[in-house]
């Protein structure tokens, strides 16, 4: 079946695939958005069409994604590795000891950013089980008076998601770059949540930052301005010229999300494109093997190997031939890995089974 503007199904990890609707939005008020005469690319941040919309992109990801009131929305620049900087700089205190728990590529590198600014204690790695697992967090062991517990509630690389929300001792800090707005999400077991935007909610150049007035508060008065949380949420949101673009596009993405039935609509169609493939491979009869253990595989990247690394080039190489495009896993990791975030259609999920059936009868 071929898709709209002869478009690929595209299985990038990131920046990915966004909804058509949503670009053709875009596309339609690119060079005179509403009438204003300019394209929100050349508006001034200051402008109150510009404000605006940055005003109605934070309501409308508070209202569907469930954020209370008592937590802030900050959009961020630098990524979320930025934040894996700023994150301990705001919160892990001289003298105190924050818990990292490591079950992928993105949580090794938020814990090892946080070493330069203080104590770090590791609470799980899992290295020894190639970042295989996920681990009950509710039971692991954490420092006593720990400034806060820092997790990745999927790790993109791996393809290894937690499923529920932790009760958690300390502070919960979640890095959800790669899972946000995947399913409904039980903020009162989060302190912070942070997502990159690429990886499901529009263009790179954002990050969302998400906390409660709580942590705050814990930030220490004399913070650099740019990495200071409340240089943000005092200054409208914007303490230098923010990335109005991404933002505009985040906003139409949300509205989107809404409009498909919101979150609970995002998990089932998630759940059903994921189960597409993991089925794939579970029946290949070992020809496939998935990576990460069956109780944690992710529903937004799924990671699985081919029998050699000659057969996994040429699966790639194939793939191309039915238009399912960026399949080779991260250059760490190899393997292949299907990325198939919200906006991802089914439809490609269903390509990609039926392709990795005819790919292994051929070559197993
Ligand atoms: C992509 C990703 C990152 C890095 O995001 P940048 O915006 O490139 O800094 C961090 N964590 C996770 C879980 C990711 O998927």
């Amino acid at each position: 079946m071929s898709q709209p503007y002869d478009r690929v199904f595209n299985f990038s990890a990131g920046p990915c695939t966004l909804p058509v609707e949503v670009l053709e939005e875009a596309r339609d008020n690119l060079m005179n958005w509403k009438g204003h005469g300019l394209s929100v690319m050349e508006m001034s941040h200051r402008s109150k069409v510009y404000i605006d919309i940055q005003e109605e992109a934070e309501a409308d990801l508070r209202d569907v994604f469930r954020v209370p009131e008592n937590f802030e929305i900050i959009f961020a620049q630098g990524g979320a590795s930025l934040q894996n900087t700023m994150i301990p700089m705001s919160f892990l205190g001289a003298g105190q000891t924050a818990d990292y728990v490591v079950t992928g590529t993105w949580g090794k590198k938020s814990e090892e950013a946080a070493h330069f600014v203080g104590k770090v204690n590791l609470a799980y790695s899992g290295k020894d089980n190639n970042y295989s697992q996920a681990p009950d967090l509710t039971s692991l062991e954490y420092s006593p008076n720990s400034a806060y517990i820092h997790w990745t509630s999927n790790e993109t690389i791996q393809g290894v998601e937690f499923k529920t929300d932790p009760k958690l001792p300390a502070p919960s800090v979640c890095d959800m770059s790669s899972n946000i707005l995947s399913r409904p999400v039980d903020f009162s077991k989060y302190d912070l949540i942070y997502a990159g935007a690429q990886k499901n909610q529009g263009p790179a150049g954002v990050t969302i930052v998400i906390l409660s007035q709580e942590m705050l508060e814990k930030t220490p008065a004399a913070t650099h301005p740019m990495l200071d949380y409340r240089q943000y949420v005092s200054g409208d949101n914007m303490p230098n010229t923010p990335p109005c673009w991404s933002i505009y596009m985040c906003g139409l993405v949300y509205k989107w999300v809404r409009k498909e039935g919101g979150l609970e609509e995002m998990f089932r169609r998630n759940s059903e494109k994921a189960g597409i493939i993991y089925q794939a491979i579970d029946s290949s009869g070992g020809f496939y093997t998935g990576h990460a253990a069956k109780d944690c595989r992710s529903i937004m990247n799924v990671t699985f190997r081919l029998p050699s690394e000659e057969l996994t080039n040429q699966f790639v190489k194939e793939a191309k031939a039915y238009k399912l495009d960026g399949l080779a896993g991260h250059r760490s990791v190899g393997g292949i890995r299907a990325s198939i975030y919200n906006a991802f259609p089914k439809e490609g999920c269903e390509t990609l089974a039926s392709f990795m059936k005819d790919f292994a009868c051929q070559n197993g």
